[in-house]
C-alpha cells in the first residue's frame, strides 16, 4: 500500500519537494530498519577468533573482506565494472601508526572493498562512506579481536548500504551517488584510505563529503552514559555540513555531540588519526565518529562482549540520516573554509 501511494505521489513533485516530504515519514522508515540484531551478527563474526584480528596483508583480513563483499552481494550490490569489489593495494607498512611502533617497513598487500550505490538525477556526485575493517592481528597466542576498533563501524557501514539499497528499490533516492568503503591498512598509517585518494575510482572534485565511522560500540571514562558521540572534523571546512549533522541529530536523536577533540590545539590530534584525514587534505568536508578510548583500546580484550549494541544502532541511523541529507538535497555541502 505504502510504496504505490508514494510512486503514485512522485511525478507531483520536484525532486527537493520529494525529499523535504519524505523527511518526516518514508526515511524514518530506512533508518529505522537499521537494528541492532543485525549489526551484533557482523560484529559476532568480524571479531571472532576465527579471523584473527584482520591484519592487513594476512588470512583474517582477506576473510573479512570476503564477507563484506558477500554482503554488499546480498543487498543488491553489483560489483564495480561488473568485475569485482576489491581494490587492491600493495603498500609499504609503517607499522602500528597509533602505538607508534616503527616496526621494520615491508610490503603488505592489502584491499579496500567497495559498494558501490549508484545515484539517481545527481549520480556524478559522490559521497563516501568509510570504516576500516582492518585491525592489529594476533601476537603470540593473543589475538586482537577489534570489536570496537573497528567491527563496531564495518557493521555500521554494512547497515547503512542495506538501507540505502532499500530506498533504491522503492525509487526513493539516493540522488547522488554513494560509495560505501570498506578500507584495510588503517592500522598500518591509514594506507588504504591514502591508496584511495592517490587512486581514485571515482573524481575526487565530485567527491561531496566522506563520513567515517571509527569505534562506535563503547563509552569512555569521561561520559556516564552511552548517549554521545565524539565528532570530528565536520566543521573545519564546511560550515554547512556541521549544520546539517546538528539538525540531523536535533529533530532525530538527540545524542550529545561532543566535539572535545575536533579543537585545533587536540593534544591527541585525532583529526589526523584516521581515514577521513586523507579525504579531508584533499578538501573533502569530512565527520570522523569515535567514541574516544578506553581501557581495551587496542588490546586483546576489545571483544565482542563488550560492545554496547544500542549504541551502535543509535550512532549508526544518526549517520545514515546525515548521509541521506546529503545524498538527496538539492546542493552539495558549500566548502567555506579555506585551509
Ligand atoms: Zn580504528
Amino acid at each position: 500500500m505504502k510504496k504505490g501511494f508514494f510512486l503514485f505521489l512522485l511525478p507531483l513533485f520536484s525532486w527537493g519537494q520529494v525529499t523535504s516530504y519524505l523527511e518526516d515519514s518514508v526515511k524514518l522508515n530506512y533508518s529505522n530498519s537499521i537494528i541492532v540484531k543485525d549489526l551484533k551478527k557482523h560484529i559476532q563474526i568480524l571479531a571472532s577468533d576465527s579471523l584473527e584480528g584482520r591484519e592487513t596483508g594476512e588470512q583474517g583480513q582477506k576473510k573479512a573482506a570476503e564477507y563484506i563483499a558477500n554482503c554488499f552481494k546480498k543487498v543488491g550490490i553489483p560489483p564495480y565494472k561488473c568485475k569485482t569489489y576489491f581494490q587492491k593495494f600493495k603498500v609499504k607498512s609503517k607499522g602500528h601508526l597509533r602505538q607508534r611502533i616503527i616496526l621494520k617497513q615491508k610490503y603488505v598487500k592489502g584491499e579496500n572493498v567497495l559498494g558501490f550505490i549508484e545515484g539517481s538525477d545527481l549520480k556524478d556526485e559522490f559521497l563516501i562512506i568509510t570504516a576500516h575493517y582492518d585491525h592489529l592481528g594476533k601476537k603470540d597466542t593473543s589475538i586482537y579481536n577489534g570489536a570496537d576498533d573497528n567491527a563496531s563501524g564495518t557493521s555500521a557501514i554494512l547497515e547503512i548500504a542495506e538501507a540505502f539499497m532499500k530506498a533504491k528499490k522503492d525509487s526513493v533516492g539516493p540522488r547522488r551517488s554513494i560509495l560505501i568503503m570498506a578500507v584495510s591498512a588503517e592500522e598500518k598509517g591509514l594506507l588504504g584510505s591514502k591508496y584511495y585518494t592517490e587512486n581514485p575510482i571515482y573524481p575526487l572534485e565530485k567527491t561531496i563529503a566522506n563520513l567515517n565511522i571509527d569505534m562506535i560500540g563503547r563509552v569512555d571514562k569521561y561520559h556516564e552514559n552511552a548517549n554521545y558521540v565524539y565528532l570530528i572534523g565536520s566543521d573545519r571546512l564546511s560550515t554547512e555540513l556541521h549544520n546539517i549533522s546538528e539538525e540531523v541529530n536535533r529533530k532525530n536523536f538527540n545524542l550529545k555531540l561532543d566535539y572535545t577533540f575536533n579543537k585545533k590545539d587536540d593534544p591527541n590530534r585525532y583529526y589526523y588519526r584516521s581515514d577521513h584525514y586523507n579525504f579531508a587534505k584533499n578538501n573533502i568536508p569530512v565527520i570522523f565518529y569515535f567514541n574516544g578510548v578506553h581501557e581495551d583500546y587496542h588490546k586483546p580484550t576489545d571483544t565482542t562482549d563488550k560492545i554496547d549494541f544500542e549504541k551502535v544502532q543509535k550512532i549508526t541511523r544518526f549517520i545514515f540520516l546525515t548521509a541521506w541529507e546529503l545524498a538527496n538535497r538539492k546542493e552539495r555541502p558549500a566548502i567555506n573554509i579555506i585551509k
